[in-house]
């Protein structure tokens, strides 16, 4: 059996891992639009972005592991179509790749403002490259507005402030991730930032870009005032990168659509951030944009590609690291859940927090308590709520 994985980064990678691991010694192929070797993402917003490693260390894996698959990497080359039927996809040169089993893992797309592109100093941080040129843009005393209240813009606030910009976080929602953790640990999040000398601009839209000589000099917001910026950072959030399978046939919502098998039609799998799957104990479908997933469920993918009939029902886990924070989450916290802490103190720093909706455990929050988290998360369900 020839297998053929577009996208391969964290998820592309691990599936290929895995598929060999599981015996599979067919061929194999690995397909990817980035001239780079596959790298990790949560170093970029963090220490790549902070020039505390250099690049090479965000590297997945060494040139010896990636030898030892014997698998076929294609590089620099983009899909733009894919036959479902037949199982072949097209890059941009031409070429047609065939296999029996296709396994999709080109994960999201940054989303930009109207007007972007014209600028010069506006940045968007995905890829590798994003985040070395930005980080050549960040010097101590330039002003950086980052525009996105979310994780990643939480993240590169923190980086940026560590480097001794003046920062600026505007963003539609209430608190820095707000719309994820819920009021309470979202506050404290937000306080830290504003303890850190960020400037926040929270829960007010963002109109438009402004500059001069093709080049950014502010942030427009709704409210008239314009904020000030050498440097723009925008964070509003990705999309599943599957503009190429337009036309394919796949069902094409809010990313890949596939069964709880992963499997979005015979011979085809999604796996990672750009695959949205049947979660079966939650009966509901789920897309999740977190660095464990893509390991998780590309040991599912690979399994299932090889014949096995494995569901996948994931708790799941992502962390971010902003100053001397670590926050890790395990199931699905929402901003509608009580949140208790219970363990630790906030004044301190250091927290476990649970979240119950319905009376039911949905999440289990860590604050600086990796391990304590880690023993709670025994407690989270992750199925349909119960309605008391
Ligand atoms: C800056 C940053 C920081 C992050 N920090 C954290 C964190 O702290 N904690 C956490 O849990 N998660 C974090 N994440 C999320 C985590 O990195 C992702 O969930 C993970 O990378 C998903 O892996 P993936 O392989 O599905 O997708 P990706 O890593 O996005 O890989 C997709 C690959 O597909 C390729 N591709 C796309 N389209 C095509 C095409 N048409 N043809 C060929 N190739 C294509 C791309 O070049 C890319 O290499 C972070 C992400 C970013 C960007």
């Amino acid at each position: 059996m020839d297998v053929l994985i577009v996208g391969a980064s964290a998820a592309g990678l691990s599936t290929a891992e895995a598929l060999r691991r599981l015996g599979h010694d067919g061929r194999l192929t690995l397909l990817d639009a980035e001239p780079h070797l596959p790298y990790d993402r949560p170093p970029l917003s963090k220490q790549v972005l902070a020039g505390a490693w250099e690049p090479e260390r965000a590297r997945l894996r060494g040139q010896a592991q990636l030898d030892a698959l014997e698998a076929e990497f294609v590089r620099g080359e983009r899909a733009v179509s894919l036959d479902v039927a037949g199982r072949a996809v097209t890059t941009a040169s031409g070429r047609v790749l065939r296999a029996d089993a296709v396994v999709l893992a080109t994960g999201l797309t940054p989303c930009r403002l109207p007007g972007q592109g014209g600028l010069a100093g506006v940045h968007v941080l995905r890829g590798l490259d994003h985040a070395l040129t930005l980080r050549a843009h960040l010097t101590a005393g330039t002003r950086l507005v980052v525009v996105g209240e979310g994780v990643l813009g939480g993240e590169i606030a923190a980086t940026a402030r560590g480097l001794g910009l003046e920062v600026t976080l505007a963003g539609l929602g209430p608190a820095v991730l707000g719309d994820q953790l819920g009021p309470f640990v979202s506050g404290l999040l937000t306080r830290t930032h504003a303890g850190r000398g960020v400037r926040l601009r929270l829960g007010v839209a963002v109109e438009g870009l402004e500059g001069e000589g093709g080049r950014v000099t502010g942030v427009r917001l709704a409210t008239g005032e314009t904020l000030p910026a050498d440097v723009v950072v925008v964070a509003v959030g990705s999309r599943p990168a599957t503009g190429w399978l337009d036309g394919s046939g796949l069902a094409l919502g809010d990313g890949v659509e596939c069964d709880s098998r992963c499997r979005a039609a015979e011979g085809v799998y999604a796996v990672g951030d750009v695959a949205s799957f049947h979660h079966e104990e939650l009966g509901r479908r789920l897309r999740l944009e977190n660095r464990t997933n893509a390991t998780e469920q590309a040991q599912t993918v690979a399994a299932n590609v090889l014949g096995a009939d494995r569901p996948y029902t994931p708790i799941p886990y992502f962390w971010t690291d902003q100053y001397d924070v670590k926050i890790q989450a395990h199931g699905l916290p929402s901003p509608a859940a009580e949140v208790t802490v219970t363990e630790g103190d906030p004044e301190q720093h250091r927290f476990a927090a649970l979240y119950r909706e319905g009376g039911q455990v949905t999440a289990v929050l860590g604050w600086n308590m990796p391990k304590q988290a880690r023993l709670l998360r025994q407690q989270v369900l992750v199925q349909p709520l119960t309605t008391a």
